[in-house]
């Protein structure tokens, strides 16, 4: 499998970093994971977003899907003008909020969107994907990816919760939100992850690689990797437009 980091900042874009969004390519399938602010954009500059063969959204918090409603302009005139034949289809959450009801007013028929929960099974290709409720105030799941042999986990939006150590258990990448330094740790509890927290969740599920990713603009990159305690495992920080493959 193969995931371009299309964005890895939140809450706002900066200069330099668009909102989350990862494209995740493995099986001949081009899958979307959330669609932030500025992922339309770079997204484009691996494939165009015609070619997309699903998207998933984790969550409806604004730095998680906003680029849906440009994208529907685009979507809608590349199945009028025969680039794409088909609606896209988007999964995501039915949390009943005003953000559904938005982009259900603002989208079409190009987008086909479908209702996540914990208990929904997808198969994409040969790719199984699954989802796990995360510790956050909005309803929001963790993302896994099967492709037979290895194994992809998004954290997406989530507080420390064990639940995610057993989905997330003996993966080959994990893709966790580090949203924290120490500092700031009292915020944890509004449904986010410090950096030592979001590495000690890839050494507690023993995952082979752990990818940091969901940054608060204010910090600077190198006071984050200065919290990424001392493992055997590998971290990294998710850079915009790098390619990981495992
Ligand atoms: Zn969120
Ligand atoms: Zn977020």
């Amino acid at each position: 499998m193969k995931l371009t980091v299309l964005g890895n900042c939140s809450p706002y874009p900066t200069k330099d970093a668009a909102c989350s969004g990862y494209l995740l390519q493995a099986d001949k399938q081009n899958i979307l994971i959330d669609v932030g602010p500025g992922t339309l954009s770079n997204l484009q500059q691996i494939i165009p977003f015609y070619q997309l063969d699903a998207i998933i959204i984790s969550h409806l918090h604004q730095d998680h899907c906003l680029d849906l409603l440009p994208m529907h302009y685009g979507m809608e005139k590349s199945i009028k003008y025969g680039k794409r034949e088909e609606a896209l289809a988007v999964y995501l959450p039915f949390d009943g909020g005003d953000e559904l009801q938005f982009i259900q007013a603002k989208v079409g028929d190009e987008f086909h969107l479908q209702q996540i929960g914990q208990e929904t099974e997808l198969e994409l290709g040969n790719l199984k994907v699954s989802f796990q409720r995360s510790n956050h105030p909005k309803e929001c799941y963790a993302i896994k990816v099967d492709d037979g042999v290895k194994q992809f986990v998004y954290t997406a939006d989530t507080g420390w919760d064990k639940s995610l150590l057993d989905f997330a258990f003996n993966i080959d990448l994990l893709l966790a939100e580090a949203s924290l330094l120490e500092k700031d740790r009292q915020y944890a509890k509004a449904g986010h992850l410090t950096v030592k927290q979001a590495v000690q969740l890839g050494i507690e599920a023993q995952a082979s690689k752990v990818l940091l990713t969901h940054f608060w603009p204010e910090y600077e990159q190198s006071e984050i990797a200065a919290e990424v305690p001392e493992t055997e495992i590998e971290v990294e920080l998710a850079r915009i437009l790098k390619k990981y493959s495992f």
